[in-house]
């Protein structure tokens, strides 16, 4: 066996391990629940978790925790010991099937967004069986992880699992209900598949050591611009150096312990920053698998003695880090919708899906943005390195063609259902440089997947997932239901006049150009498409009253629970805020002013020595004049910040807060920020405090 297969998905109570550990009928029950979405059986409960405990036991696990994540971001843990005592005094180590199934943290300190002040009510965390549990490892200790749901105890959501696996049944109902009508009689299931291309920076340590706003906000909230930054180009693909190549087979490793088929590691773009991707998984798993890689990125990136930020946007003028997701979906037989194929039939599955996406992002695009709004998104979206914050689709020239010669035919009789089909089946030898692929749009089609290119490299993609789902759902029914009421022959005939309608009504959010050019923005203006600037005005488009029936009606999230999601978001938007403007101040005080009343001293020393000597030397007295003009400068930025603070704080409505500190406190920020860059560049290295963006991007 080779290394790689040595280790992979040695931390991970898999197929394997079950069929070993668990009991021919137990096992059966099991897998009918995470392969067909059965329920599960609560009876095996208790087998199941004891082998959990054998497996970690003998792996040297000591602990166990529900691992979920909650609203704020991230991932959360609180771990229990299996050792109690037995009948009698006796230690002994047991884990339960309760405690398999259920726990209860202590999570009153976890955002609810009012939910639980109302109800009172506590959360608790349920086991998602659909996604293996495994070992975290970290310093030679192990810990059994039991990949879980959390809601409050009244069953509403408090986590961003939920409203995924919610989406999932949503989409499933619809699309069987679709596969039906369309005479299709072997799918049964659904099955939602996600690759999520992960985006990130590495710095060398000591470095960041001399950066708080890196170490504690993630992005620098100063530097001036690098002589040399990105202008090269020459890191995209470059060849990786060895230092980084170590790091990046030491977390290719450890995702193959834990399971996880990471595939593709390159350069990107910006110097210093790379990626990751793994082999696409059922979508929950991936989704699951990605919350691990980016806790694996930063603790591996440790041990190389460099600091991994995942951060959206951590320089300015440098190109920020997203996160692709790779969206497709299929069903039991095997099928997958947005793969073109020989038969006529999955050709019209195809059209059709394809023409949900389109129905759904025509409703709910505004919902997709809203979905990747948050404070660190918004520095990147728009900023002509990340597709715009304008939700269009692209289909690539021979789709679009073949979709605007379906458009124009007059009447679809079967030998038209068979051109169409043919076009589709073509579609993979035609466009066979589909890689070319529009960098600029928000949602490409890419051959046989959707990629949803806006998502920001921190994020958990189980909200935009949640909401490809949804809007893929909504479209199947909205097809499905104008299927129903037209008169007429041929099934297959009457999906394909549908889609007649749907192409008409849904060009508008069909763009083929370049995203980034000013003309789209006044172009997509005119097509009245939703452009979100920033995070407070993406979250306005969740009330919607259409936006509101949706979520509910697919029983994917309540009224309340978008309100309460809503305010989450804006909460923990305003904080970020709140703490870059008081880091960017503190900075300034303790940091930079210093600095330059050094170099006041040296230059105003040097001019008193000079006059001294009876030269008459104006430059070094501009000099000094130039470096108070900054100074004082600086103190006005910090004033003015600390006003601005002052005021945000004080306003009462979280989401009038949040546009405050979108806006104002944003170009507030910006002019203390131009006087600091300017200082930068003339103050002596030795006295400035912060490493420079040129020595963050040198080659590590
Ligand atoms: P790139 O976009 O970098 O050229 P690929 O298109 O091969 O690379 O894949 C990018 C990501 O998309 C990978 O994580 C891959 O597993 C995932 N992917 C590929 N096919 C699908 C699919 N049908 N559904 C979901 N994800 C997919
Ligand atoms: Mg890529």
């Amino acid at each position: 066996m080779s290394e790689m297969q040595n280790v992979y998905g040695e931390l991970v109570f898999n197929k394997q391990i079950m069929n070993q550990k668990l009991s021919k009928d137990v096992y059966k029950k099991l897998l009918a629940t995470i392969d067909k979405g059965e329920a599960l059986d609560q009876s095996i409960a208790g087998e199941v978790a004891h082998a959990m405990k054998e497996w970690a036991i003998e792996n040297g696990a000591t602990h166990f925790t529900h691992w979920f994540q909650p609203q704020r971001g991230g991932t959360a843990q609180k771990h229990d010991a299996f050792l109690t005592y037995g009948e009698g005094e006796e230690i002994v180590e047991r884990f339960s099937e309760g405690q398999l199934i259920q726990s209860e943290p202590d999570a009153s300190s976890f955002p609810s967004g009012g939910i639980r002040s109302t109800f009172e009510a506590r959360g608790y965390t349920a086991w998602d069986p659909t996604s293996p549990v495994f070992l975290l490892e970290a310093r030679g200790t192990k810990t059994l992880v039991i990949p879980s749901v959390f809601l409050s105890w009244t069953g509403e959501v408090l986590d961003l699992k939920t409203p995924l696996l919610r989406s999932e049944h949503a989409l499933n109902s619809a699309a069987i209900k679709l596969q039906k009508l369309l005479g299709n009689r072997t799918s049964k299931r659904i099955v939602v598949h996600a690759g999520p291309e992960q985006e990130y920076f590495l710095f060398a340590k000591e470095l960041v050591e001399t950066r708080p706003d890196l170490k504690i906000c993630g992005r620098t909230l100063f530097g001036a611009e690098p002589a040399k930054g990105q202008q090269m180009d020459d890191h995209y693909f470059g060849s990786i150096k060895g230092k980084i190549l170590n790091f990046m087979e030491d977390l290719d490793r450890e995702l193959y312990r834990r399971g996880i088929p990471s595939k593709t590691r390159h350069n990107e773009v910006a110097p210093n920053q790379f990626e990751v991707a793994p082999i696409f998984q059922i979508a929950n798993l991936a989704v699951d698998n990605n919350l691990q890689m980016m806790e694996l990125i930063k603790n591996v990136a440790d041990k190389y003695g460099l600091v991994a930020i995942l951060h959206e946007k951590p320089m300015a003028g440098v190109n920020g880090s997203g996160k692709h997701y790779n969206w497709s979906l299929g069903d039991n037989s095997g099928v997958q919708y947005l793969r073109p194929s020989k038969s006529p039939l999955k050709n019209i599955s195809f059209l059709m899906t394809i023409g949900a996406v389109l129905l759904g992002v025509k409703k709910f695009g505004g919902v997709l943005r809203a979905s990747i709004a948050d404070a660190g998104n918004d520095h990147r979206l728009g900023a002509n390195e990340a597709p715009p914050a304008i939700m269009s689709i692209y289909l690539g020239e021979y789709l679009d063609e073949l979709f605007n010669s379906i458009e124009g035919i007059g009447k679809i009789t079967d030998k038209k259902v068979n051109e169409i089909s043919l076009g589709v089946q073509n579609l993979p030898k035609i466009a066979k440089d589909y890689s070319d692929r529009n960098r600029t749009s928000p949602i490409a089609f890419t051959g046989n997947k959707f990629e949803l290119r806006a998502v920001g490299s921190t994020h958990n993609c189980a909200e935009p997932g949640a909401v490809m789902n949804l809007l893929c759902a909504y479209g199947y029914d909205e097809i499905r239901t104008r299927i129903e009421v037209k008169q007429g022959e041929d099934v297959k005939n009457k999906a394909l006049e549908v889609l007649k309608e749907v192409l008409k009504e849904t060009k508008g959010v069909r763009f083929e150009g370049n995203g980034y050019a000013e003309e789209w923005h006044q172009e997509a203006e005119k097509r009245g498409l939703p452009n979100a600037k920033n995070t407070p005005q993406a979250l306005e488009l969740m009330f919607d009253k259409e936006v509101m029936k949706a979520f509910v009606d697919y029983n994917i999230l309540s009224e309340r629970e978008i309100k309460s999601k809503v305010e989450i978001k804006l909460e923990a938007y305003n904080n970020v805020k709140d703490i870059e403007y008081k880091m960017a101040i503190k900075i300034a005080n303790t940091l930079i002013i210093p600095a330059i009343l050094n170099q006041i001293s040296e230059t105003g020393g040097a001019a008193t020595i000079v006059e001294g000597l009876g030269i008459a030397d104006s430059a070094i007295k501009a000099d000094v004049a130039e470096l108070s003009k900054l100074y004082a400068g600086i103190k006005n930025g910090v004033k003015a910040l600390e006003e601005f603070i002052v005021k945000a704080e004080s306003e009462g409505d979280l989401h009038k807060q949040a546009h405050l500190y979108a806006e104002e406190g944003a170009d507030t920020l910006a002019e203390l920020r131009a006087n600091v860059d300017a200082a930068e560049e003339i103050v002596a290295d030795y006295f400035w405090p912060l490493a420079s963006y040129q020595e963050l991007l040198t080659e590590l």
